[in-house]
């Protein structure tokens, strides 16, 4: 079954451009105008991936995404003019996926399309990996993209999230280079915007975590290297 994607875009030529363009890649797309349509579709459709444009006639870009990625565990690829790295940084702070800034070429919205679906992995089950973790009290269940803590409460992850945290807990207590994470997350954009959208995953899952950010006991940094998850992993 080909992956679900919503796409929102104001800017009539460019929506249209995009959805053909998708259509024709085999993906099965649904795209919107405006902010409001999109999120009255989301509980029915849902997409694998949702791609966003931040400035919308009807909603602030910013707090669509901060609203999309708490409810929903729909993978999310920002379009956006706005290029500064601040406006990047805080939008994968909001829990964006990844972020492309217009103009850009075609091929390079598919190949972060595909990546972001590689990575969201199938939603429908597809037993032959693990995908319940347990470790230091935590479970994770990276069906639901969930973190549950020993007395039952559960924690949203993103998609980028609960991706980055699967590398850590398949190679647990080993020294994990940015190279590496690089790699096995598939990611192909520029080291220095790699680098950062890690450090922003790292401390938001270190507070999903309940771990301290000046001493973290279950991901630790080693400065210059890279970083080791350390517990025993079920
Ligand atoms: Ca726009």
């Amino acid at each position: 079954m080909s992956a679900r994607i919503s796409l929102v875009e104001d800017t009539d030529d460019l929506r249209k451009m995009l959805s053909q363009t998708l259509s024709d890649a085999g993906y099965n797309v649904r795209h919107y105008r405006r902010a409001q349509d999109f999120e009255r579709d989301l509980d029915e459709w849902n997409p694998d991936l949702s791609i966003v444009d931040l400035g919308l006639p009807d909603k602030d870009g910013m707090g669509l995404l901060s609203d999309i990625s708490t409810k929903k565990d729909t993978a999310i690829l920002v379009i956006s003019g706005r290029s500064s790295i601040t406006d990047k940084i805080a939008g994968l702070e909001l829990g964006a996926d990844d972020y492309l800034t217009k103009p850009f070429e075609v091929s390079e919205l598919l190949a972060r399309v595909r990546a972001l679906l590689r990575r969201a992995g199938p939603k429908t089950d597809e037993k032959s990996e693990t995908t319940t973790y347990k470790f230091c009290g935590w479970t994770l269940d990276l069906d639901q993209f969930m973190l549950i803590d020993k007395d039952g409460e559960h924690t949203r992850l993103s998609a980028s999230e609960a991706a980055l945290m699967r590398v850590f807990l398949k190679r647990s207590n080993r020294l994990i280079t940015r190279d590496q994470l690089r790699e096995e997350l598939g990611d192909r954009s520029d080291e220095f915007s790699f680098d950062r959208a890690i450090d922003v995953r790292v401390s938001r899952l270190r507070a999903k975590l309940r771990d301290s950010t000046k001493e973290p006991k279950i991901i630790k940094t080693i400065y210059g290297a890279g970083y080791i998850l350390i517990s025993d992993v079920e």
